[in-house]
């Protein structure tokens, strides 16, 4: 399946495709040209822009951006779109779920490892409150740092059983 997103992008594009390939001269909302379908002296091939459909009025061909595309090189739909440098596929469901699921996973070990890094930092801090006070103080200080580590340790596999 050639990508439908690519095709709408290269269909609203149809003054600028159409226009690569005959001179369109603009007169009011309508761009004008001598239709390259068939012999003629005096513009009667319209392009619209708003509608993103062309048509000649003298010899009643009609279409849109790759219908044009596709008669002017005379090629099928896909030599048309190949043209148009239109080659991607549309991703599956699978895929940008699998996608969106990777992100995701990713953003976590981001916000995991920003919470282990304001964890180790406030550790550090502790460890040098520690090293600053008397010995009888030590043992409150290392409860403090042990109860943090455990309520971090319980976060992060909160977060990771998720
Ligand atoms: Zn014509």
């Amino acid at each position: 399946m050639i990508s439908q997103t690519e095709l709408e992008a290269a269909k609203s594009r149809i003054v600028q495709i159409v226009g690569d390939r005959v001179p369109l001269k603009k007169r009011g909302a309508t761009w004008w040209a001598r239709c390259p379908f068939h012999n003629e002296h005096t513009p009667s091939f319209a392009v619209s822009e708003t509608k993103q459909r062309w048509k000649c009025f003298s010899c009643g061909k009609s279409g849109d951006t790759l219908d044009f595309v596709r008669m002017f090189h005379q090629t099928d739909f896909r030599g048309a779109a190949a043209i148009l440098g239109i080659t991607g596929d549309d991703p599956s469901p699978q895929a940008v779920e699998q996608e969106e699921a990777r992100k995701e996973a990713k953003k976590r070990r981001v916000e995991l490892k920003a919470e282990w890094e304001q964890l180790a930092a406030g550790l550090r801090y502790i460890g040098r409150l520690i090293n600053q006070t008397e010995p009888l103080e030590r043992e409150s200080h290392w409860f403090t740092a042990e109860l943090m580590l455990n309520e971090g340790l319980d976060e992060l596999e909160a977060e990771l059983r998720k």
